[in-house]
């Protein structure tokens, strides 16, 4: 009989979204009228498809593949040369110098936050903020680590800060964040690229929702701080940025600087590690993916995501806009698809679940699901469509008014 990795006993159920869904499926068997009127904002996917200039390459790509003379089979585990050029110019772009030979192309930001643990043994202090995005919990939980939880909650914004009197070894950080929607101004990273360096821990930055960004002091890479190519690695996806979320691609960037000292005193390159580790585990991203990744990084590319982004964000303010008339409180709404307001009269996030849907058909996610800190909040995305999220927001009006 093979042993097993026990550590799974000591993950949490994920019952969020199946619970959602069976709570959702239910109220509309009792009452299919209303069941008729439900509108979804607990969505935390994209809705808008591939922009043209993406499709075109994508087709391009496949095309490629059809003939001897350019037909491609194993790819560079690091990714096409083309695909980290535009990846390091789109960089450039926003101000950042990052080298293309520190990019790693991938399948997308949830295998490589996932996978980074192979490069740590046991016995760190690892600090990872509640609530957040439950991937970097689950895969401690999964080799048996032990966590810190960073408590994010009204007073900090949902931004915690380091304790200077607390070592750590490894932080997550996620700007902006999924759930809360709250983003790190230039100072607080400057902070923790600081505090990281003294303790000299990692920063693993999570910076998934960079293209929600719109003002120019907020940094959309944590490499816009100084000192952090020496202390951070940084995921990135073109999930949220680019409507990837079904056609896969992220890239992580691991600077050479990244060296630390093994227990018996030699050096040890992240980036040399990491590089072992996908080129063991992974064979790279598909070539036609990556014809499409790289024009996502175009002028044209740019400017059409943009438009969908825009159209989220427009949604996201309508969101906002109505929770700020009705004194409810929120975070996020503005660089981010997300808005995590507190539950109204004291309800917890469950009870608020079904209270939004029982009264008003609207149906969110609840905050537990992304930390004991989100107990008594919510989150709505920006994901729906114009029309239906202002109609959920009249009837949040109608509800709270
Ligand atoms: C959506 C999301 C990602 C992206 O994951 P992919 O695997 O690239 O689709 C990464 N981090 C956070 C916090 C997210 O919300």
């Amino acid at each position: 009989m093979p042993r097993l990795n026990e550590n799974y006993l000591n993950l949490k159920e994920s019952y969020l979204f199946s619970e959602i869904a069976h709570r959702t499926a239910a109220y509309a068997e009792k009452h299919p009228q209303q069941g008729a009127q439900i509108i979804r904002l607990g969505i935390g996917d994209v809705t808008k498809p591939l922009g043209k200039t993406v499709l075109a390459a994508l087709h391009e790509g496949v095309d490629a593949m059809g003939s001897a003379e350019t037909f491609k089979g194993y790819g560079p585990e690091q990714g096409y040369e083309a695909t980290r050029n535009a990846i390091a110019a789109y960089y450039k772009r926003n101000g950042v110098n990052v080298d293309p030979g520190d990019i790693f192309v991938s399948d997308g930001a949830k295998s490589d936050t996932g996978n980074i643990t192979d490069l740590f043994g046991p016995g760190n202090v690892i600090l990872i903020p509640d609530p957040v995005y439950p991937v970097y919990v689950d895969t401690n939980i999964m080799c048996g680590n032990e966590v810190t939880f960073l408590n994010g909650n009204a007073e900090n914004q949902f931004l915690p800060m380091p304790d200077p009197k607390q070592h750590a070894d490894i932080i997550y950080l996620c700007s902006p964040n999924n759930p809360t929607g709250a983003c790190y101004s230039r100072e607080q990273l400057k902070i923790w690229v600081d505090y990281a360096l003294q303790n000299n821990a990692v920063i693993l930055f999570d910076s998934a929702y960079e293209a929600f960004i719109s003002d120019p002091e907020l940094p959309r890479s944590i490499y816009a701080v100084e000192g952090a190519e020496k202390c951070a690695v940084e995921f990135c996806s073109l999930s949220k940025t680019a409507g990837f979320t079904g056609t896969r691609c992220g890239y992580t960037v691991v600077p050479r600087e990244l060296v630390f000292r093994s227990s018996t005193g030699e050096r040890m390159s992240l980036n040399a590690m990491w590089n072992r580790r996908q080129c063991t585990k992974f064979n790279g991203t598909s070539y036609i993916v990556q014809k499409g990744a790289e024009v996502v990084f175009s002028e044209e590319g740019i400017r059409e995501c943009q438009e969908n982004i825009q159209y989220y964000k427009r949604n996201a303010k309508v969101i906002a806009d109505t929770l700020e008339k009705l004194q409810i409180r929120f975070f996020g709404g503005v660089h981010s698809p997300y808005i995590w307001f507190e539950c109204p009269n004291g309800m917890d996030s469950w009870s608020c679940f079904d209270y939004l849907l029982e009264n008003i058909q609207v149906v969110g996610t609840p905050g537990a699901g992304f930390g004991e800190n989100g107990r008594n909040y919510f989150r709505l995305t920006a994901f729906g469509t114009f029309e239906k999220t202002t109609e959920a927001m009249e009837r949040f009006v109608t509800l709270f008014g």
